[in-house]
């Protein structure tokens, strides 16, 4: 269902997923003086928590989504991997965005590189592989690649790989040769990421470009000040994360993550319908966060070009730092990063640290680049956080 008019502060929205990024959509739409519901299954959830209601049960249960449509006025989704009928049945009596046409095509990488070529954004040589025809089938100069499965991968899970036809074959077969894409292995010099909004009147606005470090398939940095990527690149990749979500006419906020190659040129990776890890700096260093941004679009209100008024830098938490001394977990020395200036602490209330697990980010801002990154390696190396 949609409409035009907007639903005002006082009224209920509802979140799918109850994840950290759930989390810091609750707490936006609380602070704007909306009242908030999350559907998820776990008892113990980072959104779950906060929200002012949780209703525990799995993404189907019939009478949970009826529930659901009763309490809000509107519904988003916080993870990608939503069952599409979930959304398609709430949408059926209440605005849901983004919409499961859109969720349906970020949930499937296939499916994902076909609209990219549709709206011309050139992704990397890739072949999907779906039957051993397919795979026999594969161009050798797709060799060294990585061998992604289609669907529910995230952090790098669910990817190999292959440097040979032989290790190609065996990574499909350990992947229970479920459908995959066969990436060609780019030469990166740069990741960046872009956060759009875009409301249903076809208003579209961005975050500015984020310049991303993965370590081990997982974001650990993002610097985000004039400069971090060539002006040409940003520009690019602005007009190519607008398109990608003009060409499904997207509602809501979408991130697109793009490679930058050694000859500097722009390929598009993938795109999360959702606020995104590499847009978390918006919290600190812009006048309206991509998680407003989500409020707005799903309440209908209107949009403004956010202004970065600060250099930023956030380092991702992940469960490593969590030391332990024998049996007792050690919790990293707050007190000593929040003593450095512009030091922003986000904690998502997990109470397990596990390896690679996020459990928080620490946004770092201030007048100039050079200043943050100072101040950032110093909270890194108090952290146990590899340099960079
Ligand atoms: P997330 O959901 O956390 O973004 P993901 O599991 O969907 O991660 P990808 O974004 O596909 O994984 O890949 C993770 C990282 O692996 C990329 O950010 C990049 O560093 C590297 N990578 C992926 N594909 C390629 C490629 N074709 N060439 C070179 N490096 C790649
Ligand atoms: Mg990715």
């Amino acid at each position: 269902m949609s409409g035009s008019a907007p639903i005002l502060p006082g009224a209920t929205l509802g979140v799918l997923g109850g994840g950290q990024l759930g989390r810091m959509f609750v707490h936006e739409a609380q602070r704007m003086g909306y009242v908030t519901v999350v559907l998820e299954p776990d008892q113990s959830s980072p959104a779950g928590l906060v929200a002012h209601h949780h209703i525990r049960a799995a993404y189907d249960d019939e009478h949970a989504l009826a529930d659901m449509a009763r309490l809000c006025a509107a519904v988003t989704t916080e993870f990608e991997n939503v069952p599409a009928p979930t959304l398609q049945a709430l949408s059926r009596s209440k605005p849901v965005s983004p919409a499961a046409e859109a969720v349906a095509i970020a949930q499937d990488r296939a499916l994902e590189k076909a609209h990219f070529v549709r709206c011309g954004v050139p992704c990397a040589p890739h072949a999907v592989i779906e039957t051993p025809d397919h795979l026999a089938a594969v161009q050798d100069d797709l060799l060294p690649g990585i061998l992604k499965t289609a669907r529910l991968g995230y952090d790098g899970k669910g990817q190999v790989r292959v440097a040979t036809r032989e290790a190609l074959a065996q990574a499909w077969n350990e992947l229970k040769q479920v459908p995959c894409v066969l990436e060609k292995m780019l030469p990166l010099a740069a990741e960046c990421s872009v956060v759009v909004a875009r409301g249903q009147d076809g208003q579209i606005v961005n975050l500015p470009v984020q310049r991303n470090l993965h370590r081990e398939g997982i974001l650990a940095v993002t610097e985000v000040h004039p400069g971090n990527v060539s002006e040409a690149v940003a520009q690019q990749a602005v007009a190519a994360a607008k398109s990608i979500a003009e060409g499904v006419e997207y509602v809501g906020v979408l991130c697109v993550e793009f490679f930058v190659l050694a000859d500097g040129s722009l390929v598009v990776n993938e795109m999360a319908p959702r606020p995104h890890n590499s847009g978390h700096y918006s919290q600190d260093a812009c006048d309206v966060s991509q998680f407003e941004l989500q409020v707005r679009t799903l309440a209908r209100l209107p949009l403004v070009q956010p202004r970065q008024h600060s250099a930023a830098l956030m380092l991702n938490l992940l469960g490593d730092i969590w030391r332990s001394d024998g049996e007792i977990p050690l919790e990293p020395d707050w007190p000593a990063v929040l003593a450095l200036p512009g030091t922003h602490l986000h904690l998502y209330g997990k109470t397990e640290a596990r390896a690679g697990r996020k459990m928080g980010h620490l946004n770092i801002t201030g007048a100039d680049a050079a200043g943050v990154r100072e101040v950032a390696l110093k909270a890194a190396a108090i952290l146990g956080i590899d340099s960079f």
